[in-house]
């Protein structure tokens, strides 16, 4: 986003961006939200998924979908000066309901602050995964929550296991 862009949709700049980048790409631009009726649709037609939104409903939705495709998503999210990543293999690792089976009581969309800089660093570790993912190379974080805080610059990666009573993974 430029300083221009402000105030504007952020779908067209978004798509506008990534074409100056490289004009050899297909870039298919939905301004919609991920819901429980279009996620599946989407995620048919795609290799992998980074999983970004700003709210859990459009999360959720995106992360059943991938399990029951059988999809696999990288799933970043911040606040504030903080960053989490894992990258979910449906079948192999949590999904994103067996880390967080729900939202957080203190949680509310959009009601907290986003320093640029932090979500631009978290959105290229997302890349990263989703490179890794595509091609085999090095260990994506299969099974490993990354955090970290940018405010001391700690980064920390802790194990996280699948629930086998876990709503949305547990069957399969
Ligand atoms: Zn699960």
């Amino acid at each position: 986003m430029r300083g221009d862009s402000v105030g504007k949709p952020r779908i067209p700049q978004a798509k506008e961006t990534l074409l100056r980048a490289n004009p050899h790409v297909e870039v298919v631009a939905l301004g919609e939200d991920a819901n429980e009726e279009n996620a599946e649709e989407w995620v048919k037609g795609v290799d992998i998924v980074l999983d970004c939104p700003p709210t859990f409903e459009e999360r959720y939705a995106l992360n059943r979908a991938c399990v029951k495709l059988r999809k696999p998503m990288v799933e970043a999210a911040m606040y504030s000066m903080e960053g989490t990543l894992t990258t979910i293999i449906p079948g192999e690792t949590p999904c994103l309901a067996c880390i967080t089976p729900e939202a957080p009581k203190w949680w509310k969309p959009l009601g907290f602050p986003v320093l640029g800089a932090v979500s631009a660093a978290l959105g290229c570790f997302a890349a990263i995964e989703a490179v890794k993912v595509l091609t085999g190379f090095g260990e994506p974080l299969k099974g490993k929550l990354l955090t970290y805080d940018s405010t001391n610059m700690e980064f920390v990666k802790f194990n996280v296991r699948r629930r086998a009573d876990c709503a949305v993974c547990g069957g399969i």
